[in-house]
């Protein structure tokens, strides 16, 4: 119910008494004006205040009363709490299954509070990401979380499943790290995070993260072994529901094989939530270090950015022969990126690979596309196009309608699965 309800309701039961109404109204004419404009203001404060306390809260859908419902995390140090249980019950698998130690330890549990309050229920889905590190579901982050369930058991076990393969580089960044940077370790490679991103809190966080120390007696040595095959360097992808088709030349696209379009143009959505001024390609399969996570040029051109943001994390733009740009954003180191600056580019030859550096938590590749700067794939950018409209057979089913802004070409929403062998008509549009 909400408050609306609950004022017609009361409304209800006082107009069932007319004269009592009647009365009232005389008495507040005569004498309770004043009271009444009172009593009017102190409601809307309080209305306000609950607005305003909601507002802070939005991020997260607390449906749940696990670890104690709204409250969540304002207990979690008191052992009897759910949310208390269930941080120890992550501190024992990492340490029993990951080798990591104390200080190690200290840097999930204390970021989990800080991403959703370490509720295995939280959802934010204006992010589309969910659980307690606020995995991607899909949409730009790509979806990380896949079938997992919404219990602390389930997400822990894909943590731990992540941190030995696809995310291998958290555990081998924590290997005799301290308390700050484990931190480092956890936000930059699990989280996805930029070094410098205010979203990370570092002040803050590092607090945080000594309290849970000193809660859980977090005082012991890991013994994380990155050197014998204990930890999996990659995902071996178990089969190939992705026919590579060829070198990906023939579509024009970024990506071979099968794959998702999991961001678009001009929001994530495609026409609701917050601005992504390109698109995000999801191959079926998508490792960081596999073949199926290749991504092929779509135009011939030359490379001439070959650099690290905190937003696009480690990226190529390639511009070609007619002057516009092409972004490939996320890949897993610079290395990843196969080319150079300076380096010439045929349509269709390997460039880069999907990952998930700068602002994301997926594994995906995001495709920009701008007109006349190299530097300018951002919101609102001059020269900013949807690739929808520069790339040849994209997927008619992912192009929603003609572009909001003028001559931008038209919105993408988040589509597939498709295979770049099963192509649309070419809507190129240049
Ligand atoms: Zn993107």
């Amino acid at each position: 119910m909400d408050d609306e309800e609950i004022e017609q309701a009361s409304q209800n039961k006082s107009s069932s008494n007319f004269a009592k109404k009647k009365f009232r109204r005389m008495m507040v004419m005569k004498f309770g004006l004043p009271i009444l404009i009172a009593a009017l203001i102190t409601l809307m404060c309080f209305l306000l205040l609950i607005l305003a306390s909601q507002g802070e809260e939005s991020c997260y859908t607390n449906d749940s009363n696990i670890g104690g419902g709204n409250s969540i995390a304002g207990n979690w140090k008191d052992p009897n709490s759910q949310v208390h249980k269930d941080m120890q019950y992550a501190a024992d698998q990492f340490k029993t299954q990951a080798g990591m130690s104390g200080d190690n330890i200290a840097a999930p549990l204390a970021i989990g509070l800080r991403e959703s309050q370490f509720n295995p229920k939280a959802v934010n889905p204006g992010g589309q990401v969910k659980g307690i590190w606020q995995w991607g579901t899909g949409g730009v982050n790509g979806n990380r979380y896949g079938n997992t369930e919404d219990t602390v058991e389930s997400q822990v076990t894909l943590a731990i499943r992540e941190l030995k393969t696809s995310h291998v580089k958290t555990l081998t960044d924590m290997k005799d790290a301290n308390l700050n940077d484990s931190l480092d370790s956890w936000d930059i490679n699990f989280e996805g995070l930029g070094v410098g991103d205010p979203q990370r809190k570092v002040e803050q966080i590092r607090a945080t993260a000594k309290e849970v120390k000193e809660v859980f007696n977090l005082n012991f040595e890991g013994n994380i072994n990155t050197g014998d095959g204990d930890i999996d360097q990659g995902n071996s992808p178990d089969s190939t529901t992705c026919d590579s088709g060829g070198s990906g030349t023939a579509s024009g696209m970024p990506i071979d094989g099968d794959y998702n379009i999991t961001g678009g143009y001009p929001d994530y959505n495609g026409d609701a939530g917050s601005e992504h001024y390109g698109v995000d390609f999801q191959t079926v399969n998508h490792s960081e270090n596999g073949e199926e996570s290749n991504v092929y040029s779509v135009s011939d051109g030359t490379v001439v950015v070959k650099q690290f943001d905190p937003i696009g994390g480690n990226h190529v733009v390639i511009k070609d022969e007619a002057g516009k740009y092409v972004y490939y954003g996320h890949a897993p180191s610079l290395d990843a990126i196969i080319v150079s600056e300076g380096d010439k580019i045929k349509k269709g030859q390997h460039i880069t690979h999907e990952g998930q550096t700068g602002l994301a938590t997926g594994i995906h590749v995001h495709v920009g596309v701008n007109t006349m700067n190299q530097f300018g794939f951002g919101p609102h950018s001059a020269g900013i196009i949807s690739p929808a409209k520069y790339l040849k057979f994209f997927p008619a089913e992912a192009i929603k309608s003609e572009g909001i802004l003028s001559n931008d070409g038209p919105l993408v929403v988040p589509a597939g699965p498709f295979h770049t062998e099963n192509k649309s008509e070419d809507n190129t549009n240049d």
